[in-house]
């Protein structure tokens, strides 16, 4: 965590482990490259969203006013779940051997009196993903699924969350607190630690956390959904996985390279050849 400067884990860190954990450190260390792929991606997540979600037009000026934001955005989504169905852009907090964990559900869905989290992934191709790409990013979305339920459960509470975060001493700016008032926005959300405490009343109340999450790929140039697949959470099986990728994050061992029989993701790699040799073989000279 210090080498990388980093105090939060974020859940595409642990998934990134599970595609090639050296990758995702070269990543933070010498920054990754977006593709056009990568940012046609999150624009249209942006897009959905705004279609989705009730319109929230307050602009954070401070790192207070966004967590502030991110929460009653959050709170906003779960209250209105059972009218609207539906709702995107959620953020989600939790933690693990004591460390934090953060992420963003791109969507959850109410099917069947449960509560479903969706993940979506942009390609570039049409076609379907490959077996690595999706143990990849079912780890993504098994997590947010053991986060969601953490907080139902209590098993990660808002004094957790308050304390760890240091909630308490957060203040939102004036101007942004004047905004929140402009918003009619007052007195049970005034404040961080209020809002945070509806956010975690509004999960822990809401329907059951399905044991099925969704991973769904589209094809950006079209937007055309390729496939979506079923990622069932198993709570031990998780946990397995959880306790092998937190073993690098508390510098039990270094960052893994892929193994012999995935080094093809080598190829798709900004670092091969460069900072990470471990696959690469120098072409022979030529006398
Ligand atoms: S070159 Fe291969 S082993 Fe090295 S970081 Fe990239 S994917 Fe991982």
């Amino acid at each position: 965590m210090e080498k990388l400067h980093k105090s939060v884990i974020r859940a595409t860190d642990i998934a990134a482990q599970f595609w090639c954990e050296k990758q995702m450190e070269l990543g933070y260390i010498y920054g990754r490259k977006e593709s056009p792929q990568m940012r046609s991606g999150s624009e249209a997540h942006k897009e959905i969203e705004t279609m989705v979600n009730i319109p929230l037009k307050l602009k954070p000026e401070s790192y207070a006013d966004s967590f502030y934001k991110n929460l009653y955005a959050g709170y906003l989504a779960f209250s209105t779940l059972g009218e609207r169905g539906i709702a995107r852009e959620i953020s989600i907090y939790g933690s693990a051997n004591g460390f934090k964990i953060a992420g963003k559900l791109d969507e959850i869905r109410l099917e069947d009196g449960e509560i479903l989290v969706y993940e979506d992934k942009t390609k570039g191709s049409d076609k379907e993903p490959t077996q690595a790409q999706l143990s990849s990013h079912a780890v993504q979305v098994q997590l947010y699924v053991k986060m969601l339920k953490d907080i139902k459960s209590n098993s990660y509470s808002v004094e957790d969350f308050t304390r760890s975060y240091r909630i308490d001493s957060l203040k939102v700016t004036p101007g942004f607190a004047k905004q929140l008032k402009e918003a009619g926005v007052e007195g049970q959300h005034a404040t961080i630690t209020e809002v945070a405490k509806e956010y975690f009343n509004e999960i822990i109340k809401a329907p059951r956390i399905s044991d099925v999450a969704r991973l769904r790929y589209t094809f950006t140039p079209t937007g055309r959904v390729i496939k979506t697949y079923d990622i069932k959470y198993d709570e031990g099986e998780f946990s397995k996985k959880m306790s092998y990728a937190l073993g690098y994050w508390r510098g039990e061992r270094g960052a893994k390279p892929v193994d012999e029989s995935e080094k093809w993701k080598c190829n798709y790699c900004q670092f091969f050849g460069k900072q990470c040799k471990v696959w690469y073989v120098d072409r022979q000279k030529v006398l």
